[in-house]
Protein backbone atom coordinates (compact mmCIF):
# COMPACT_ATOMS: atom_id res chain seq x y z
CA UNK A 1 0.00 0.00 0.00
CA UNK A 2 1.14 3.67 -0.48
CA UNK A 3 1.08 5.07 2.84
CA UNK A 4 2.38 8.35 1.23
CA UNK A 5 -1.29 9.17 -0.60
CA UNK A 6 1.58 9.55 -3.65
CA UNK A 7 0.65 8.30 -7.66
CA UNK A 8 2.90 7.06 -10.00
CA UNK A 9 3.86 10.55 -10.61
CA UNK A 10 4.85 10.77 -6.97
CA UNK A 11 3.03 14.01 -6.67
CA UNK A 12 0.94 14.27 -3.12
CA UNK A 13 -2.64 13.85 -3.87
CA UNK A 14 -5.27 14.60 -1.10
CA UNK A 15 -7.16 11.54 0.62
CA UNK A 16 -10.31 10.83 -0.31
CA UNK A 17 -11.71 11.46 3.15
CA UNK A 18 -9.59 14.52 3.79
CA UNK A 19 -11.16 16.30 0.63
CA UNK A 20 -14.65 15.38 1.20
CA UNK A 21 -14.56 17.06 4.62
CA UNK A 22 -12.51 20.00 3.92
CA UNK A 23 -15.63 20.77 1.42
CA UNK A 24 -18.50 19.98 3.14
CA UNK A 25 -16.97 22.34 5.49
CA UNK A 26 -16.41 25.19 2.82
CA UNK A 27 -20.03 24.85 1.65
CA UNK A 28 -22.11 28.01 3.05
CA UNK A 29 -25.85 27.42 3.43
CA UNK A 30 -27.87 29.64 1.74
CA UNK A 31 -29.51 32.24 4.48
CA UNK A 32 -32.54 33.37 2.24
CA UNK A 33 -36.48 31.25 2.20
CA UNK A 34 -39.39 31.40 0.84
CA UNK A 35 -43.03 30.33 1.30
CA UNK A 36 -44.17 27.45 -1.36
CA UNK A 37 -47.45 25.66 -1.75
CA UNK A 38 -46.93 22.13 -0.46
CA UNK A 39 -48.15 20.97 -3.95
CA UNK A 40 -44.92 21.96 -5.27
CA UNK A 41 -42.58 21.69 -2.43
CA UNK A 42 -41.31 18.02 -3.72
CA UNK A 43 -37.34 18.53 -3.42
CA UNK A 44 -37.05 21.38 -1.37
CA UNK A 45 -34.99 21.71 2.10
CA UNK A 46 -37.05 22.57 4.65
CA UNK A 47 -36.16 26.33 6.03
CA UNK A 48 -37.66 26.12 9.39
CA UNK A 49 -38.94 22.50 11.41
CA UNK A 50 -42.64 22.03 10.69
CA UNK A 51 -44.71 21.93 14.14
CA UNK A 52 -48.62 20.20 14.15
CA UNK A 53 -51.29 22.20 15.50
CA UNK A 54 -53.49 19.82 15.90
CA UNK A 55 -54.08 15.51 16.84
CA UNK A 56 -54.08 12.96 14.05
CA UNK A 57 -56.26 11.45 13.98
CA UNK A 58 -58.27 14.44 15.73
CA UNK A 59 -60.52 12.01 17.49
CA UNK A 60 -61.09 8.51 18.29
CA UNK A 61 -61.93 6.62 15.05
CA UNK A 62 -63.23 3.54 13.70
CA UNK A 63 -60.37 1.40 12.14
CA UNK A 64 -63.46 -0.57 10.32
CA UNK A 65 -66.60 -1.15 8.55
CA UNK A 66 -68.95 -2.63 11.64
CA UNK A 67 -70.87 -1.80 14.82
CA UNK A 68 -69.83 0.84 17.51
CA UNK A 69 -70.72 -0.26 20.91
CA UNK A 70 -69.83 -0.67 24.89
CA UNK A 71 -68.09 -3.57 25.60
CA UNK A 72 -69.35 -4.39 28.77
CA UNK A 73 -72.73 -5.07 27.19
CA UNK A 74 -70.95 -7.77 25.58
CA UNK A 75 -69.68 -9.84 28.11
CA UNK A 76 -69.72 -13.43 28.10
CA UNK A 77 -69.09 -15.75 24.19
CA UNK A 78 -72.44 -16.25 23.20
CA UNK A 79 -73.99 -13.98 20.50
CA UNK A 80 -76.11 -11.00 22.26
CA UNK A 81 -77.87 -8.92 19.80
CA UNK A 82 -78.87 -4.99 19.99
CA UNK A 83 -80.83 -2.68 18.96
CA UNK A 84 -78.95 -0.07 16.01
CA UNK A 85 -79.67 3.42 17.64
CA UNK A 86 -77.68 5.86 14.68
CA UNK A 87 -75.41 5.21 12.01
CA UNK A 88 -72.19 7.03 11.72
CA UNK A 89 -70.73 7.02 8.46
CA UNK A 90 -67.08 8.87 7.54
CA UNK A 91 -67.23 12.60 7.65
CA UNK A 92 -70.54 12.70 10.29
CA UNK A 93 -70.29 12.89 13.39
CA UNK A 94 -72.62 10.41 16.04
CA UNK A 95 -74.98 11.28 19.10
CA UNK A 96 -74.07 9.79 22.27
CA UNK A 97 -74.51 5.56 22.46
CA UNK A 98 -77.08 4.75 24.79
CA UNK A 99 -76.73 1.67 27.16
CA UNK A 100 -77.51 -1.43 25.33
CA UNK A 101 -77.31 0.01 21.72
CA UNK A 102 -74.86 -0.39 18.35
CA UNK A 103 -73.90 2.50 15.91
CA UNK A 104 -73.40 1.41 12.53
CA UNK A 105 -70.07 2.96 11.90
CA UNK A 106 -67.84 3.00 8.67
CA UNK A 107 -64.18 3.33 8.56
CA UNK A 108 -62.56 6.84 9.79
CA UNK A 109 -65.87 7.67 11.65
CA UNK A 110 -65.72 9.28 14.85
CA UNK A 111 -66.26 6.45 17.57
CA UNK A 112 -69.87 8.09 19.07
CA UNK A 113 -69.70 8.84 23.22
CA UNK A 114 -70.10 6.19 25.49
CA UNK A 115 -68.94 3.46 23.04
CA UNK A 116 -65.32 1.83 23.61
CA UNK A 117 -65.25 -0.89 21.03
CA UNK A 118 -65.55 -1.36 17.76
CA UNK A 119 -66.65 -4.80 15.82
CA UNK A 120 -66.14 -5.58 12.51
CA UNK A 121 -69.19 -6.21 10.18
CA UNK A 122 -68.09 -9.85 8.43
CA UNK A 123 -68.42 -11.21 12.55
CA UNK A 124 -71.90 -9.96 13.11
CA UNK A 125 -75.29 -10.44 11.62
CA UNK A 126 -77.70 -7.72 10.99
CA UNK A 127 -80.74 -7.71 10.06
CA UNK A 128 -83.37 -4.54 9.99
CA UNK A 129 -82.83 -2.45 12.93
CA UNK A 130 -81.11 -5.06 15.07
CA UNK A 131 -77.14 -6.78 14.97
CA UNK A 132 -76.24 -9.81 16.47
CA UNK A 133 -72.52 -9.17 18.46
CA UNK A 134 -70.52 -13.02 18.80
CA UNK A 135 -68.94 -11.90 22.22
CA UNK A 136 -66.44 -11.17 23.86
CA UNK A 137 -65.69 -7.94 22.98
CA UNK A 138 -62.35 -6.25 24.42
CA UNK A 139 -62.44 -2.47 25.04
CA UNK A 140 -60.85 -0.36 22.67
CA UNK A 141 -60.75 -3.23 19.75
CA UNK A 142 -60.64 -1.34 16.24
CA UNK A 143 -60.54 1.89 17.85
CA UNK A 144 -57.56 4.38 16.16
CA UNK A 145 -56.94 7.07 19.62
CA UNK A 146 -56.61 10.51 18.65
CA UNK A 147 -53.13 11.99 18.90
CA UNK A 148 -51.86 8.45 18.09
CA UNK A 149 -49.79 9.24 15.46
CA UNK A 150 -49.14 12.85 15.74
CA UNK A 151 -50.07 15.26 18.98
CA UNK A 152 -50.65 18.66 19.01
CA UNK A 153 -47.73 20.89 19.32
CA UNK A 154 -45.36 17.75 18.04
CA UNK A 155 -42.26 19.43 15.66
CA UNK A 156 -42.89 16.67 12.98
CA UNK A 157 -40.22 17.35 10.77
CA UNK A 158 -37.18 19.33 11.06
CA UNK A 159 -35.09 22.21 9.78
CA UNK A 160 -32.61 20.93 6.36
CA UNK A 161 -35.09 17.85 5.75
CA UNK A 162 -35.66 17.51 2.09
CA UNK A 163 -39.05 16.74 1.51
CA UNK A 164 -39.94 13.33 -0.53
CA UNK A 165 -43.66 12.74 -1.38
CA UNK A 166 -43.98 11.29 2.32
CA UNK A 167 -42.88 14.63 3.69
CA UNK A 168 -45.78 16.42 1.43
CA UNK A 169 -48.21 13.94 2.85
CA UNK A 170 -47.16 14.39 6.91
CA UNK A 171 -47.21 18.36 6.04
CA UNK A 172 -50.91 18.15 4.94
CA UNK A 173 -51.76 15.81 7.71
CA UNK A 174 -51.71 18.62 9.96
CA UNK A 175 -53.51 21.31 7.40
CA UNK A 176 -50.50 23.20 6.03
CA UNK A 177 -50.81 24.44 2.78
CA UNK A 178 -47.48 25.99 2.27
CA UNK A 179 -44.26 25.56 3.86
CA UNK A 180 -41.15 27.30 4.60
CA UNK A 181 -38.37 26.55 2.36
CA UNK A 182 -34.70 27.28 1.43
CA UNK A 183 -34.57 29.35 -2.05
CA UNK A 184 -33.15 27.30 -4.84
CA UNK A 185 -29.89 27.27 -5.40
CA UNK A 186 -28.59 28.70 -8.88
CA UNK A 187 -25.65 27.14 -10.20
CA UNK A 188 -23.42 27.52 -13.33
CA UNK A 189 -22.27 24.94 -15.81
CA UNK A 190 -19.64 25.12 -18.57
CA UNK A 191 -18.13 22.77 -20.86
CA UNK A 192 -14.89 22.79 -22.13
CA UNK A 193 -13.14 21.12 -25.02
CA UNK A 194 -12.86 21.71 -28.36
CA UNK A 195 -13.74 18.35 -29.85
CA UNK A 196 -17.21 18.35 -28.24
CA UNK A 197 -20.34 18.90 -30.77
CA UNK A 198 -24.37 19.07 -29.17
CA UNK A 199 -26.50 16.12 -29.78
CA UNK A 200 -28.24 16.92 -33.11
CA UNK A 201 -25.04 18.14 -35.07
CA UNK A 202 -22.71 15.91 -37.02
CA UNK A 203 -19.70 14.71 -35.89
CA UNK A 204 -16.13 15.55 -37.95
CA UNK A 205 -13.63 13.16 -37.49
CA UNK A 206 -12.07 13.47 -33.89
CA UNK A 207 -14.96 15.28 -31.83
CA UNK A 208 -17.66 13.74 -29.76
CA UNK A 209 -21.07 15.01 -28.15
CA UNK A 210 -21.51 16.52 -25.34
CA UNK A 211 -22.20 14.00 -23.22
CA UNK A 212 -21.20 15.41 -19.65
CA UNK A 213 -23.48 18.55 -20.10
CA UNK A 214 -26.73 16.03 -20.14
CA UNK A 215 -25.92 14.46 -16.88
CA UNK A 216 -25.03 17.59 -15.04
CA UNK A 217 -28.26 18.98 -15.94
CA UNK A 218 -29.82 15.80 -15.23
CA UNK A 219 -28.07 15.21 -11.43
CA UNK A 220 -29.04 19.25 -11.17
CA UNK A 221 -32.38 18.96 -11.61
CA UNK A 222 -32.48 16.09 -9.66
CA UNK A 223 -31.25 17.45 -6.48
CA UNK A 224 -33.89 20.71 -7.15
CA UNK A 225 -31.04 23.36 -8.71
CA UNK A 226 -31.38 25.86 -11.06
CA UNK A 227 -29.14 25.81 -14.11
CA UNK A 228 -27.49 28.51 -15.67
CA UNK A 229 -26.14 26.74 -19.04
CA UNK A 230 -23.25 28.58 -20.37
CA UNK A 231 -22.40 25.85 -22.64
CA UNK A 232 -19.27 24.65 -24.32
CA UNK A 233 -16.25 27.25 -23.98
CA UNK A 234 -13.30 26.97 -26.51
CA UNK A 235 -9.96 25.39 -24.72
CA UNK A 236 -8.35 28.89 -24.55
CA UNK A 237 -7.49 30.67 -21.06
CA UNK A 238 -8.98 33.68 -22.05
CA UNK A 239 -12.27 32.24 -22.75
CA UNK A 240 -12.30 29.83 -19.43
CA UNK A 241 -11.60 33.19 -17.59
CA UNK A 242 -14.59 35.20 -19.33
CA UNK A 243 -16.95 31.67 -18.68
CA UNK A 244 -15.73 31.49 -15.28
CA UNK A 245 -16.50 35.36 -14.55
CA UNK A 246 -19.66 34.95 -16.27
CA UNK A 247 -20.86 32.17 -14.17
CA UNK A 248 -19.63 33.81 -10.81
CA UNK A 249 -21.61 36.65 -11.62
CA UNK A 250 -24.61 34.66 -12.48
CA UNK A 251 -24.97 31.62 -9.75
CA UNK A 252 -24.45 30.96 -5.99
CA UNK A 253 -21.84 28.09 -7.43
CA UNK A 254 -20.22 27.55 -10.70
CA UNK A 255 -19.47 23.76 -12.35
CA UNK A 256 -17.04 22.92 -15.03
CA UNK A 257 -16.17 19.60 -17.01
CA UNK A 258 -12.81 18.60 -18.17
CA UNK A 259 -9.82 20.90 -18.38
CA UNK A 260 -8.57 20.51 -15.21
CA UNK A 261 -5.66 18.30 -15.55
CA UNK A 262 -2.16 18.89 -16.43
CA UNK A 263 -2.39 18.76 -20.16
CA UNK A 264 -1.34 21.61 -22.47
CA UNK A 265 -4.83 21.96 -23.66
CA UNK A 266 -6.30 22.24 -20.15
CA UNK A 267 -6.91 26.03 -18.95
CA UNK A 268 -9.50 25.69 -15.78
CA UNK A 269 -7.03 25.37 -12.90
CA UNK A 270 -4.64 28.13 -14.15
CA UNK A 271 -7.84 30.11 -14.86
CA UNK A 272 -9.32 30.06 -11.42
CA UNK A 273 -5.96 30.76 -10.02
CA UNK A 274 -5.90 33.76 -12.18
CA UNK A 275 -9.87 34.50 -11.67
CA UNK A 276 -9.49 33.61 -7.93
CA UNK A 277 -8.40 31.13 -5.84
CA UNK A 278 -7.53 27.43 -5.78
CA UNK A 279 -8.02 25.77 -2.31
CA UNK A 280 -7.92 22.19 -3.44
CA UNK A 281 -6.70 20.22 -6.64
CA UNK A 282 -5.60 16.14 -7.16
CA UNK A 283 -7.79 13.79 -4.90
CA UNK A 284 -6.74 10.22 -4.50
CA UNK A 285 -9.57 8.68 -5.91
CA UNK A 286 -10.56 6.98 -9.29
CA UNK A 287 -11.89 7.49 -11.17
CA UNK A 288 -11.64 11.63 -10.97
CA UNK A 289 -8.58 12.17 -9.53
CA UNK A 290 -8.12 16.08 -10.55
CA UNK A 291 -10.70 17.47 -9.42
CA UNK A 292 -10.31 21.03 -8.34
CA UNK A 293 -12.12 23.27 -5.76
CA UNK A 294 -11.48 26.89 -5.10
CA UNK A 295 -13.62 29.96 -5.28
CA UNK A 296 -14.11 33.03 -8.35
CA UNK A 297 -15.22 36.36 -7.28
CA UNK A 298 -17.20 35.40 -4.69
CA UNK A 299 -18.61 32.18 -5.72
CA UNK A 300 -17.74 28.46 -4.61
CA UNK A 301 -16.03 26.78 -7.87
CA UNK A 302 -15.85 23.00 -8.86
CA UNK A 303 -13.86 21.74 -11.82
CA UNK A 304 -14.83 18.36 -12.26
CA UNK A 305 -12.83 16.15 -14.75
CA UNK A 306 -13.81 15.88 -18.28
CA UNK A 307 -14.15 12.02 -18.66
CA UNK A 308 -17.49 11.20 -18.45
CA UNK A 309 -17.84 8.29 -15.75
CA UNK A 310 -15.41 10.95 -13.74
CA UNK A 311 -17.68 13.68 -13.84
CA UNK A 312 -20.88 11.41 -12.43
CA UNK A 313 -18.60 9.72 -10.14
CA UNK A 314 -16.89 13.05 -8.54
CA UNK A 315 -20.53 14.99 -8.85
CA UNK A 316 -21.79 11.79 -6.13
CA UNK A 317 -18.88 11.65 -4.04
CA UNK A 318 -17.96 15.50 -3.52
CA UNK A 319 -20.87 17.93 -5.37
CA UNK A 320 -23.77 16.26 -4.17
CA UNK A 321 -22.76 16.58 -0.61
CA UNK A 322 -21.58 20.36 -1.38
CA UNK A 323 -24.77 21.42 -2.87
CA UNK A 324 -26.68 19.65 0.28
CA UNK A 325 -24.57 21.69 2.39
CA UNK A 326 -25.65 24.93 0.61
CA UNK A 327 -29.48 24.04 0.70
CA UNK A 328 -29.24 24.00 4.22
CA UNK A 329 -29.31 20.15 4.48
CA UNK A 330 -28.00 19.03 7.77
CA UNK A 331 -27.20 15.15 6.56
CA UNK A 332 -25.26 15.08 3.53
CA UNK A 333 -23.03 12.15 3.20
CA UNK A 334 -24.51 9.13 2.38
CA UNK A 335 -22.87 6.46 4.62
CA UNK A 336 -21.94 3.16 2.99
CA UNK A 337 -23.98 -0.28 3.57
CA UNK A 338 -21.69 -2.91 4.42
CA UNK A 339 -22.40 -5.95 1.33
CA UNK A 340 -20.97 -8.96 0.32
CA UNK A 341 -18.88 -8.98 -2.54
CA UNK A 342 -19.54 -11.23 -5.42
CA UNK A 343 -16.40 -10.25 -7.32
CA UNK A 344 -12.63 -10.64 -7.22
CA UNK A 345 -10.76 -7.43 -7.69
CA UNK A 346 -7.07 -8.51 -7.03
CA UNK A 347 -4.93 -5.77 -7.42
CA UNK A 348 -4.04 -3.02 -5.20
CA UNK A 349 -4.93 0.50 -5.88
CA UNK A 350 -2.77 3.35 -4.89
CA UNK A 351 -5.77 5.48 -4.80
CA UNK A 352 -9.17 4.86 -3.12
CA UNK A 353 -11.67 3.22 -6.47
CA UNK A 354 -15.20 3.78 -6.59
CA UNK A 355 -16.39 0.54 -8.61
CA UNK A 356 -19.22 1.02 -10.61
CA UNK A 357 -21.69 -2.21 -9.03
CA UNK A 358 -25.00 -3.35 -8.05
CA UNK A 359 -26.45 -5.78 -6.13
CA UNK A 360 -27.73 -8.82 -7.68
CA UNK A 361 -29.12 -12.05 -6.14
CA UNK A 362 -26.64 -14.95 -5.25
CA UNK A 363 -27.47 -18.62 -5.57
CA UNK A 364 -29.20 -18.76 -2.20
CA UNK A 365 -30.85 -15.48 -2.89
CA UNK A 366 -28.63 -13.50 -0.92
CA UNK A 367 -27.81 -9.41 -2.37
CA UNK A 368 -24.37 -9.62 -3.09
CA UNK A 369 -22.53 -6.64 -4.88
CA UNK A 370 -21.40 -7.43 -8.46
CA UNK A 371 -19.43 -4.87 -10.58
CA UNK A 372 -19.40 -3.67 -14.31
CA UNK A 373 -16.52 -5.52 -16.00
CA UNK A 374 -15.60 -2.16 -17.92
CA UNK A 375 -14.12 -0.10 -15.04
CA UNK A 376 -12.38 2.43 -17.99
CA UNK A 377 -13.05 6.29 -16.87
CA UNK A 378 -14.58 6.72 -19.89
CA UNK A 379 -17.52 4.02 -19.93
CA UNK A 380 -20.23 5.93 -19.26
CA UNK A 381 -22.11 2.39 -20.00
CA UNK A 382 -21.19 1.33 -16.65
CA UNK A 383 -22.99 4.12 -14.64
CA UNK A 384 -25.79 3.36 -16.56
CA UNK A 385 -25.95 -0.58 -15.15
CA UNK A 386 -24.81 0.90 -12.10
CA UNK A 387 -26.97 1.32 -8.81
CA UNK A 388 -24.15 2.15 -6.56
CA UNK A 389 -20.36 2.14 -6.09
CA UNK A 390 -18.27 -0.58 -4.52
CA UNK A 391 -15.45 1.69 -2.30
CA UNK A 392 -12.21 -0.25 -2.23
CA UNK A 393 -9.48 1.70 0.19
CA UNK A 394 -6.06 2.51 -1.56
CA UNK A 395 -3.80 -0.66 -1.27
CA UNK A 396 -6.23 -3.43 -0.61
CA UNK A 397 -7.96 -5.74 -2.74
CA UNK A 398 -11.12 -7.82 -2.77
CA UNK A 399 -11.78 -11.52 -2.72
CA UNK A 400 -15.55 -12.74 -3.55
CA UNK A 401 -17.32 -13.18 -0.39
CA UNK A 402 -15.53 -10.83 1.90
CA UNK A 403 -17.39 -7.68 3.08
CA UNK A 404 -17.18 -4.32 0.97
CA UNK A 405 -18.85 -0.69 1.49
CA UNK A 406 -20.89 -0.21 -1.11
CA UNK A 407 -22.69 3.27 -1.41
CA UNK A 408 -26.71 3.24 -3.12
CA UNK A 409 -26.44 5.81 -6.08
CA UNK A 410 -29.89 6.72 -4.98
CA UNK A 411 -28.96 7.67 -2.10
CA UNK A 412 -26.17 9.84 -2.86
CA UNK A 413 -28.00 12.69 -4.81
P1 LIG B 1 -10.07 16.60 -20.28
O1 LIG B 1 -10.15 16.51 -18.82
O2 LIG B 1 -10.55 17.91 -20.81
O3 LIG B 1 -8.72 16.23 -20.78
O4 LIG B 1 -11.06 15.49 -20.84
C1 LIG B 1 -10.88 14.12 -20.55
C2 LIG B 1 -11.67 13.27 -21.50
O5 LIG B 1 -13.05 13.55 -21.33
C3 LIG B 1 -11.37 13.51 -22.95
O6 LIG B 1 -11.41 12.26 -23.62
C4 LIG B 1 -12.50 14.40 -23.40
O7 LIG B 1 -12.75 14.31 -24.77
C5 LIG B 1 -13.63 13.88 -22.57
N1 LIG B 1 -14.64 14.92 -22.35
C6 LIG B 1 -14.39 16.16 -21.90
N2 LIG B 1 -15.52 16.87 -21.83
C7 LIG B 1 -16.52 16.07 -22.24
C8 LIG B 1 -17.92 16.23 -22.40
N3 LIG B 1 -18.53 17.39 -22.09
N4 LIG B 1 -18.64 15.17 -22.83
C9 LIG B 1 -18.04 14.02 -23.11
N5 LIG B 1 -16.72 13.79 -22.99
C10 LIG B 1 -15.96 14.80 -22.57
MG1 LIG C 1 -10.22 18.89 -22.54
Amino acid sequence: MSDCGCDSHDIKLIPYHDALGRLVDAAVPLADMEEVVTAAALGRVLAEPVFSGMDVPPADNSAMDGYALRSNDILGDGDITLPVSQRIPAGTYGQPLAAGTAARIFTGAPVPPGADAVVMQEVCTASDDIVAIPGPVAAGQNIRRAGEDISSGQELLAAGRRIRPQEMGLIASVGHATVSVVRRLRVAIFFTGDELVEPGGSLKPGQIYDSNRFTLLGLLAEMGCDVVDLGVVGDTLASTRQAIRSAADQADLVITSGGVSVGEEDHVRIALEEEGDLNMWRIAIKPGKPLAYGTAHGAPFIGLPGNPVSVFATFCLFVSPFIKRMQGMTSVVSRAVPVRAGFDWPKPGTRREFLRARLEQDAAGLPQAVIYPHQGSGVLTSTSWAEGFVEVPEGTTVTAGQTVDYLPMSQML
